[in-house]
């Protein structure tokens, strides 16, 4: 944990996703540590309607156990030619048992016949706050389309597939230092930073 940083807990196991989190808030003082790692706890099931709905059951379950600052946070991908879907979906795509790179060959195969200029894809990332001062959500979302096939080794999930137009290249093609300045997750932390930056009243430092 960086000096005199804040501690945010996560509800969440997914040690990558906390990884690239913190990455993300490396200039600010704000360290994500997973609930997991400290408390006895069960995973929250998603029961929610939306995203912010998922990321508000878990945040809430945090702080309940812990009483400090705890952040839930849900996340997908929406294709508009599959109506939105995987969307709230995104983790369960094609049933419980598929890996990443069966969800892609599977969304692949889906759309093989839709050209380029209908393969337009948005990643959502839904962040909940809950402290002792109250509740607060953060919303990141960011354009793009879907390949017409897997290119790329870098990051997780979707990665291989999502298509950053200014680079015409893969979020797993373009690595994590510009997928971690210009992602859904990216823009919905910096959010979450520049809000607590000023209701901490200075005490997180912002070293860029
Ligand atoms: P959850 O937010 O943990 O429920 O996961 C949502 C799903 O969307 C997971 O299957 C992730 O792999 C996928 N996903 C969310 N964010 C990203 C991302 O930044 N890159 C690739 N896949 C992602």
């Amino acid at each position: 944990m960086k000096p005199s940083s804040q501690l945010i807990y996560i509800l969440s196991k997914n040690q990558g996703k906390i990884k690239e989190i913190n990455t993300i808030l490396s200039p600010y003082a704000l360290t994500i540590r997973s609930l997991f790692q400290d408390y006895s706890v069960e995973e929250v099931i998603e029961t929610g309607s939306n995203y912010a709905e998922n990321a508000l059951l878990k945040a809430r379950r945090g702080f309940k156990i812990s009483g400090n600052m705890c952040i839930g946070e849900d996340s997908g991908l929406e294709i508009d030619a599959l109506n939105g879907a995987p969307g709230l979906f995104s983790a369960r795509f094609g049933g419980e048992g598929l890996n990443s790179k069966e969800k892609n060959k599977k969304i692949i195969e889906l759309l093989k016949e839709v050209p380029k200029d209908q393969r337009s894809a948005c990643f959502v990332c839904v962040v909940a706050l809950v402290w002792q001062k109250g509740e607060k959500i953060f919303e990141g979302r960011c354009l793009g389309f879907i390949s017409q096939e897997s290119r790329g080794r870098s990051g997780f999930g979707y990665d291989p597939i999502f298509v950053l137009p200014p680079y015409q290249k893969t979020f797993a093609e373009l690595g994590e230092k510009i997928k971690n300045r210009l992602s859904h997750r990216a823009i919905a932390f910096r959010k979450l930073a520049e809000f607590l930056l000023s209701e901490l009243e200075g005490n997180i430092s912002l070293s860029l």
